[in-house]
């Protein structure tokens, strides 16, 4: 019986150490996981080869996650646009190429450092910060020096995953330069125009005064045409000088309501009779801004509503607070403009009917013209219209050029 149970005990013995040791190697599996899974044996080798099943379904995900995030990494290094990524505190986390390239970044010393201190300047500085207040914003335009050469970049920053940023930077310096030229090209060859014009409106003005000349047929044309061209390039002018972001807007205190009677007094002489010109509402709102920038908006405004209302009509002028900003506008009885040709309307040259448009001698620029001004005074143009019925053009102005009385 002692035998048997001595038997008895020694088995459970070298079972109790099997089981400490498969214990033992499991821990020490488990302590060092990068190791080989034991071999185990019974319901240990049944438990073990799972384990095992489950590290090789594990590594592959993870192999699988890896080959993703870099797929991720090569079209973010592929993408033409510069991406920076930052994170809650502006810290660089992840950035392109072609960022390091626009900001003259060095992705393995600039990445953990806040980005403020890499580009370090004000307009950036700014649109970082009101980004971070949560205000939308416009693309910014930022000249940077990278490597002896200036380049102009237009930059975005979006938010992804709650508080992380992400910049995007677009090079533009070939556009803009390209604008430039072109601006600068037109401007330049309507100052050219401007005295060969002078010469020719001498020489039609003597021919008028001349008794052999005055019955000649081709006379009225060559000076309806002159003073066509010679409002062309006056219009041509104006435009490139309110687009030339160098000059600058004067902010005088206009006396809008005493502008708008002198604006009145020119309609009923342009209309002459035709129409009738009425004045709604004329609120003593003084503002501060350009008094001839617009004025020439006014005006180009009430031109066009002479030009575009057929005679009978009514012209609808008014100067009050909408929404607590200044709008200045005008209400015609006019043709009006079909919808899909409004938000077309302040393009240079655009017009909805093209041969109307020049029998009524306007230069295709009038809008663009009210447009710049309106832009330069952070106001907008709103248009309103309903074809054969008429149309309502608004100038509306910030509230903070009201200046208090
Ligand atoms: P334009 O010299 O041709 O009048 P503008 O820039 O002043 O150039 O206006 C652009 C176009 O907008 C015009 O050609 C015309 O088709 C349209 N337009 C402007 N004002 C009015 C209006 N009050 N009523 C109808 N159409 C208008």
């Amino acid at each position: 019986m002692s035998l048997f149970l001595g038997i008895l005990a020694s088995i459970l013995l070298v079972l109790l150490v099997f089981q400490i040791r498969q214990r033992q190697q499991l821990h020490c599996w488990l302590e060092t996981p990068e190791k080989e899974i034991p071999d185990g044996i019974g319901a240990w080798r049944d438990l073990f080869s799972k384990l095992h099943q489950l590290r090789r379904e594990e590594r592959k995900e993870r192999q699988s996650l890896y080959s993703q995030l870099g797929h991720f990494r090569k079209a973010a290094q592929a993408m033409p646009n510069g991406v920076i990524l930052l994170d809650e505190n502006n810290r660089i986390e992840w950035i392109n190429t072609v960022a390091c390239r626009h900001f003259g970044l060095d992705a393995s010393r600039d990445i953990d450092s806040k980005i403020e201190h890499l580009v370090r300047q004000r307009k950036f500085y700014e649109y970082l910060g009101n980004f971070r207040l949560g205000t939308v914003q416009e693309p910014l335009i930022l000249s940077r020096e990278v490597h002896h050469s200036t380049r102009i970049l237009s930059i975005v920053i979006v938010s992804f995953d709650k508080t992380d940023a992400m910049i995007l930077s677009n090079d533009k310096t070939e556009i803009i330069q390209s604008e430039i030229a072109q601006k600068d090209f037109i401007a330049n060859v309507s100052h050219e125009l401007r005295t060969p014009l002078t010469v020719v409106f001498g020489f039609l003005e003597q021919m008028l005064e001349d008794q052999a000349q005055v019955e000649n047929p081709f006379l009225p044309l060559m000076i309806s045409q002159a003073k066509r061209m010679s409002r062309l390039v006056e219009d041509l002018l104006t435009l490139s000088r309110l687009e030339n972001s160098s000059s600058p807007l004067l902010d005088d205190v206009i006396d809008i309501p005493g502008m708008i009677e002198i604006l009145c007094s020119e309609a009923e002489v342009l209309s002459n009779g035709s129409h009738t010109i009425e004045i709604e509402k004329i609120e003593p709102i003084r503002i501060q801004g350009n008094a001839d920038e617009l004025r020439s908006a006014f005006g180009n405004l009430i031109s066009n509503a002479i030009r575009y209302t057929s005679e009978g009509g009514v012209l609808t002028i008014s100067w009050k607070l909408d929404e607590n900003c200044p709008s200045f506008s005008v209400t015609d009885t006019g043709i009006g403009i079909l919808p899909e040709h409004i938000p077309r309307l302040t393009e240079r040259f655009y017009r909805v009917d093209k041969s109307r448009s020049s029998a009524t001698g306007g230069t295709g620029l009038g809008l663009a013209i009210v447009k710049q001004v309106l832009t330069r005074h952070q106001g907008r143009l709103d248009i309103e219209s309903e074809i054969g019925r008429g149309s309502i053009f608004s100038a509306k102005l910030p509230s903070d050029r009201i200046v208090k009385i």
